[in-house]
C-alpha cells in the first residue's frame, strides 16, 4: 500500500504531556486490578462548587446555547476586567480582554500571533510543556533557563542574562510554577522587565495558579510594573481556581490592538467559546470568593502534609511550594533517572508521579506530586514511597 503523503514539519517535535501519558498507564495498571494513588494528574480532587455548576445549568435550560462573540461575552470580559485588574492592582479595560476555551489558547494563539520563524523565545526549565510545544509550532526557537532549588525556582538570572539579547522575541513566565511550586520575587520580575524593555521583548506572563498562593501576600505580576502592560499577555483562567478544568474556560489580557488580532485567530479557529460556560465562568467570578479561599486554606494543610512526610523520608527533600498544586522533591541521592524511579514507584509502589524531566531537562533529580488529593491518599502514598524508597533501592 502507497504512505500517506508527508505530515507538515512543524509536528515533528511534537510530545504527549506526561500527565495524560501516566493516567493512561496508571489506568491499565487498574484495569488489571493493582490499586493505584494517583498525584499525577494537576487538578482539584473536587467537584466544580455547585452553585457555579448551577449557574451552568441554568444558562442552558435559558437558552444560552448558540454562537458568541469570538472573544468572549461582553458581560464576562467585564468581570474579568474588573476582577483580574483589583487582583493585581491594574487597570484594565475588557477590550484587552480575550476570552477562550482554557487557559491554553492564551498562551497558544499569542505565541503565534507574536513570533517568527528563527525568533528565540526564553521559558522556564522545569516548565509547562505546553511552552515548548507552542515555540516549536511557531517555528521559533526554545531557549530555556533553569529553575534552581538554591533559589526559591524562579529564574536562574545569570543564566538568563547570557541568553537574553535583541534576538528574543518573547519570554515566558509561570509564577506560581507548574511544576515547583515557586514564586518569582518582584526583584525577580523588576530585573526581567528592564531586560524586556531595553531588547522591546514581549512577556506571557501564565498565572493560572495566582489565587493559588499558600503565603497569601499576593503573588507579584510582572504586568502590573510600570510600562509593562503595553508589553505583556497575562494568562490567567478558571480550571484550577474554581475546580473547572472540563469546562474549559480560560482568559488573557493584552493591549487592546494585539487582543483584537487574537480575537481574528479565534474567529477562525475555534469560533467562540461556549456561551452557558461563559455565564457560568461570569457566577463565578462575580459571587462570593468564600469557597476559594476554603479551598486554598484545605490545600495548604494537604501540602504541609505531603511535603513533611517526604521529608521524613531518608534521602528525599522537599522545599515547601509557595503556591500552585504540586510538590517537587528532590531525588538525586537515589542516582536513579527519574523516569525510571517513576515508573518503579508506579508499577511497584503503586504510585502515579511524573518524573521532572516531563518538564524539561532541568527536572532531572525530582519529581512531580500533585497534592490537590485527598488526606487518605497522600498518607497512604507517603507510606508505599517510603517503603519502596527504604526497601528497595
Ligand atoms: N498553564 C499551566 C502552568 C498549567 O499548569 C495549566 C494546566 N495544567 C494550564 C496553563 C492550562 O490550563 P487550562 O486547563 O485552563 O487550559
Amino acid at each position: 500500500m502507497k504512505p500517506s503523503p508527508p505530515f507538515a514539519s512543524r509536528l515533528d517535535n511534537l510530545k504527549p504531556e506526561g500527565a495524560y501519558a501516566v493516567m493512561a498507564e496508571a489506568q491499565t495498571l487498574e484495569a488489571d486490578g493493582r490499586h493505584i494513588i494517583h498525584l499525577e494528574i494537576g487538578q482539584p480532587d473536587t467537584e466544580t462548587f455547585p452553585h457555579i455548576s448551577q449557574a451552568g445549568i441554568d444558562a442552558i435550560q435559558a437558552g444560552y446555547t448558540r454562537y458568541n462573540p469570538p472573544s468572549g461575552l461582553t458581560e464576562l470580559r467585564q468581570v474579568i476586567a474588573d476582577s483580574a485588574g483589583k487582583q493585581r492592582n491594574l487597570q484594565i479595560n475588557p477590550n484587552q480582554v480575550v476570552v477562550g476555551p482554557g487557559a491554553k489558547p492564551g498562551l497558544f494563539f499569542p505565541t503565534l500571533a507574536l513570533v517568527e520563524p528563527g525568533d528565540e523565545v526564553i521559558y522556564p526549565d522545569p516548565g509547562f510543556p505546553t511552552y515548548q510545544a507552542m515555540i516549536e509550532v511557531a517555528g521559533g526557537i526554545p531557549v530555556p533557563v533553569p529553575l534552581l532549588e538554591g533559589n526559591n525556582f524562579s529564574f536562574n538570572l545569570e543564566a538568563f542574562d547570557n541568553l537574553v539579547h535583541d534576538r528574543t522575541r518573547l519570554i515566558i513566565l509561570n509564577s506560581p510554577s507548574n511544576p515547583t511550586g515557586g514564586v518569582i520575587p518582584l526583584v525577580d520580575l523588576e530585573h526581567i522587565a528592564r531586560a524586556a524593555k531595553d531588547h522591546s521583548i514581549w512577556i506571557i506572563s501564565d498565572e493560572i495558579y495566582t489565587r493559588l498562593d499558600y503565603e497569601q501576600k499576593g503573588v507579584p505580576s510582572i504586568a502590573a510594573l510600570p510600562g509593562m502592560l503595553d508589553q505583556t499577555i497575562i494568562v490567567d483562567g478558571f480550571s484550577k481556581t474554581y475546580a473547572m478544568t472540563g469546562w474549559r474556560l480560560g482568559y488573557s489580557i493584552m493591549p487592546e490592538a494585539l487582543a483584537e488580532r487574537i480575537g481574528l485567530l479565534l474567529t477562525h479557529s475555534i469560533g467562540c467559546t461556549a456561551t452557558f460556560t461563559q455565564i457560568a465562568g461570569a457566577h463565578a467570578l462575580s459571587s462570593s470568593q468564600e469557597l476559594v479561599s476554603e479551598m486554598v486554606a484545605d490545600y495548604k494543610q494537604r501540602r504541609d502534609r505531603l511535603v513533611s512526610g517526604l521529608n521524613a523520608i531518608s534521602g528525599v527533600t522537599c522545599q515547601i511550594p509557595q503556591g500552585a498544586i504540586y510538590a517537587f522533591p528532590n531525588v538525586s541521592a537515589f542516582d536513579m533517572p527519574v523516569r525510571q524511579l517513576a515508573s518503579r514507584l508506579l508499577y511497584e509502589a503503586g504510585v502515579a508521579v511524573l518524573p521532572g524531566t516531563d518538564f524539561g531537562e532541568y527536572g532531572e533529580g525530582y519529581l512531580r506530586m500533585c497534592f490537590a488529593t485527598s488526606r487518605e491518599d497522600i498518607d497512604t502514598a507517603l507510606e508505599r514511597i517510603s517503603g519502596f524508597l527504604t526497601a528497595k533501592i
